[in-house]
C-alpha cells in the first residue's frame, strides 16, 4: 500500500482581516454604565476581557449554573442535545411559582423568547443576556420579570460554537474568538425552519410549541455594507401573513425600543441591504426571505417575530451593550403592551384569507418607490489593480443622505386554500415533520376513498436556487410546473388529514403546495415520484400502437402532428412507443403524480 503524505508548501498568510475593515468610528454611549465593576462577583468573562473576547461553551454554562442556582428568579433547562453531545440550555426568568411549559404557556404575563448564537459566530446576544440575566438576579433589574416571562437560549448551535477561531469571520470587529456559521453538519440553521433536518432548529420548534412565547427574537450580527447603525432589526411589512402583528411592532415595539436605544447612544434602523450589492447609490432592497428563516417562519405561523442583525463594523462591546437594552427594553414594552400584542395575536391566528401567496415579490421594478433618510457612511467606487474590477471602499465619514427604499411585498403565486390535505401514510418521514411544526393531524384508521385534487408535475429541474446542479443545504432542489386533476383516491390506514381550518393553516400550505420554495416538495422530499418503475416491452407495444391508430382517427392526426412539430420524436423508437404507452391503461397512473391531495 503506497503512503500519501501531503506537504503544504503554499504558505498560509496569517495576515488579520482586522487591518483591512473600514475606519472604526469612536463610540461611547450611556450604556457603558452596565458594565460590572471589576469586583463585582458576578462579572462576565466578556465583561472581564473589556469585551475582547467571549467565554467557551464550558465556561459560559459553568457561570449560567451557577448564576441560576444562586437566584430564585433564574432556572436553567435543557431543550436538546446536538450531534456532538451538547446540550442546548435555555434559562427561564421567572416569578412564577410554577415554571413548566405548560404553566408560562397558560400564564397571563406575556412570554418573550431570546435565542443568541444561531449563527455561533454572532455571539452578541449571549454576552448581553448573560448580563441582564445577571442583573435581574443581583442588580436593579429584577422588576423586568414581575410581569413579563423571558426565555433565554445563550447559545443555539452549540458545536459550531466550539469551532472557534480568530479567523471565522474576516467582516466583523470581535470577538477574538469566533465560532463558525453553519452546524457540525455544515448545515445552516437559520435556513432549516420548514425542512427541519438539524437538532438545533427541532428543540427550537419545541420550545415554541411547548411554551407558546408571545415574541420570539433571533440575535444575528450583519455584515454587507457600512452604515452608521449599530443595531438593525427587522420585522417585516404590514403586507404579511401577520398584518396585524406587523402593525403592531411598527406602532407600538418600535418607537419604545429606538427610544430607549438613542437615548443609551445607541443607533437603531431597519435591516438594510444594497440594491447593487456594492453600496447605497441604488437604494436599499427591505428583503424578504421565504419561512425557512427564523423571522419568515415565525410571520407564518402567526407568532410575533423579529430579526436583530448588529452591524458588524461596530465594536463588539457597543453590540453586546446595544443588544443589552434591546432586550431590556423588549421586556419593558411587554410588560405595558403585551395584552395589545395578545389581541393582535388572536386575530392573526383566526384570520382564513382564501387565498395564500406562496412569495413575495419586490418592488425593484415599480415607478412608485419610497425613499428614506439614510444615516450613511461615505463611500467611493476604485478600480482594483488585482482583479481590474470595481470594488467600494468605506471612508469612515457619517453623512446623511436619501435613499431609494424599495419594499418587498408584493403577494406572487397565489394558491387557494384548500379544506384540507390529505398525505397518504407512505410520506412517514414528512408526516413525522408536520407533527414535529405543530400542525394539528388527524390520522385515519381505516382505509378511506376521497375526492381530491392532485398536482400532475408536467415539466420539472433539479437544481438549486443559482441554477446549479449541486446540493443547497444538503439536497438538491426541485422545481415543477403543474397540472390540476380531480382524483378518487383512496388513503390507507394510517394517512393523515390536515385541516387548514387551524391557526397554522398557513403554515401547512406553504410546506405543502408544490410551487412554494420551501415546501417539502421543494426541498426534494419526493424525489421517488420522478422515477417509472414499470415497462412495456417494443413486441407488445409495436403491434399494440399499430391497433390503436386503427381504431382511433383522433389518435392518428395528434400522432402525425406530434411528429411533424417535434423531430427528435419523430425519430426516437422509444420515445414513440412510451407515447403510446403512456394513452393506455398500464401506465403507471402514479408516475409525476405528486402524492398529497387537496380537499375543496
Ligand atoms: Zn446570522
Amino acid at each position: 500500500m503506497k503512503k500519501i503524505v501531503l506537504l503544504f508548501f503554499v504558505p498560509f498568510f496569517q495576515l488579520s482581516s482586522q487591518t483591512f475593515l473600514p475606519p472604526i468610528i469612536e463610540w461611547h454611549g450611556k450604556s457603558e454604565s452596565l458594565i460590572a465593576n471589576p469586583n463585582n462577583p458576578w462579572i462576565t468573562s466578556a465583561e472581564k476581557s473589556n469585551f475582547e473576547t467571549t467565554p467557551s461553551y464550558d465556561e459560559t454554562f459553568d457561570w449560567c449554573k451557577k448564576l441560576c442556582n444562586s437566584s430564585p428568579l433564574l432556572t436553567l433547562v435543557a431543550i436538546g442535545k446536538s450531534l456532538e453531545g451538547r446540550t442546548i440550555y435555555m434559562i427561564i426568568a421567572s416569578e412564577e411559582k410554577n415554571i413548566t411549559a405548560s404553566a408560562l404557556k397558560n400564564s397571563n404575563k406575556p412570554l418573550f423568547l431570546a435565542q443568541a448564537g444561531i449563527h455561533s459566530g454572532e455571539i452578541d446576544g449571549k454576552d448581553a443576556g448573560m448580563m441582564l440575566l445577571r442583573d435581574i438576579a443581583f442588580g436593579a433589574k429584577k422588576e423586568l420579570v414581575n410581569k413579563v416571562n423571558f426565555l433565554f437560549i445563550p447559545i443555539l448551535s452549540v458545536d459550531a460554537h466550539e469551532r472557534s477561531s480568530v479567523f471565522n469571520r474576516p467582516n466583523q470587529r470581535g470577538p477574538k474568538n469566533m465560532g463558525w456559521r453553519t452546524n457540525a453538519q455544515n448545515l445552516n440553521l437559520n435556513r432549516d425552519y420548514t425542512k427541519l433536518d438539524t437538532k438545533e432548529i427541532r428543540a427550537v420548534i419545541k420550545v415554541i410549541n411547548d411554551y407558546n412565547p408571545w415574541l420570539y427574537m433571533d440575535i444575528h450580527v450583519t455584515d454587507g455594507a457600512d452604515y452608521q447603525y449599530d443595531i438593525t432589526y427587522d420585522f417585516g411589512s404590514e403586507k404579511s401573513y401577520s398584518p396585524m402583528i406587523t402593525k403592531w411592532f411598527s406602532d407600538t415595539f418600535k418607537p419604545a425600543i429606538d427610544t430607549d436605544l438613542k437615548i443609551n447612544g445607541h443607533i437603531p434602523g431597519f435591516y438594510l441591504n444594497t440594491a447593487n450589492e456594492m453600496d447605497f447609490s441604488k437604494g436599499n432592497i427591505s428583503f424578504k426571505g421565504s419561512p425557512r428563516f427564523s423571522n419568515e417562519y415565525g410571520e407564518l405561523r402567526h407568532l410575533p417575530s423579529i430579526l436583530i442583525e448588529n452591524h458588524s463594523l461596530k465594536p463588539y462591546k457597543q453590540r453586546v451593550l446595544g443588544t443589552y437594552i434591546l432586550l431590556e427594553s423588549t421586556l419593558k414594552i411587554l410588560a405595558k403592551e403585551g395584552n395589545l400584542l395578545k389581541q393582535r395575536i388572536e386575530t392573526d391566528k383566526a384570520a382564513r384569507p382564501y387565498q395564500v401567496p406562496m412569495s413575495w415579490n419586490s418592488e425593484e421594478n415599480s415607478t412608485n418607490v419610497d425613499s428614506m433618510q439614510f444615516l450613511a457612511i461615505e463611500s467611493k467606487i476604485l478600480k482594483s489593480s488585482v482583479t481590474n474590477a470595481d470594488y467600494v471602499q468605506w471612508t469612515g465619514k457619517p453623512i446623511t443622505t436619501r435613499i431609494a427604499n424599495y419594499s418587498h411585498n408584493i403577494p406572487a403565486d397565489l394558491i387557494a386554500r384548500p379544506k384540507g390535505y390529505w398525505i397518504p401514510a407512505s410520506c412517514e418521514d414528512v408526516i413525522e415533520r408536520l407533527k414535529l411544526h405543530g400542525i394539528e393531524t388527524k390520522t385515519i384508521p381505516f382505509e378511506q376513498e376521497v375526492e381530491v385534487e392532485m398536482y400532475r408535475i408536467t415539466d420539472y429541474k433539479f437544481e438549486n436556487e443559482s441554477h446549479k446542479l449541486q446540493p443547497f443545504e444538503g439536497h438538491i432542489q426541485v422545481t415543477a410546473k403543474t397540472n390540476l386533476e380531480v382524483h378518487k383516491q383512496v388513503f390507507a390506514a394510517g394517512s393523515v388529514y390536515i385541516s387548514t381550518d387551524q391557526p397554522l393553516g398557513d403554515l401547512a400550505m406553504l410546506l405543502l403546495e408544490p410551487s412554494s420554495k420551501d415546501s417539502f416538495f421543494s426541498w426534494g422530499f419526493f424525489y421517488s415520484i420522478f422515477q417509472r418503475t414499470e415497462y412495456i416491452e417494443a413486441y407488445v407495444m409495436e403491434p399494440m400502437a399499430k391497433k390503436m391508430l386503427e381504431d382511433s382517427p383522433e389518435l392518428k392526426i395528434e400522432f402525425e402532428r406530434k411528429k411533424e412539430s417535434d423531430k427528435t420524436f419523430a425519430n426516437d423508437q422509444n420515445a414513440i412507443l412510451t407515447w403510446f404507452y403512456s394513452k393506455t391503461k398500464y401506465y403507471d397512473e402514479r408516475y409525476l403524480l405528486y402524492p398529497i391531495g387537496r380537499e375543496m
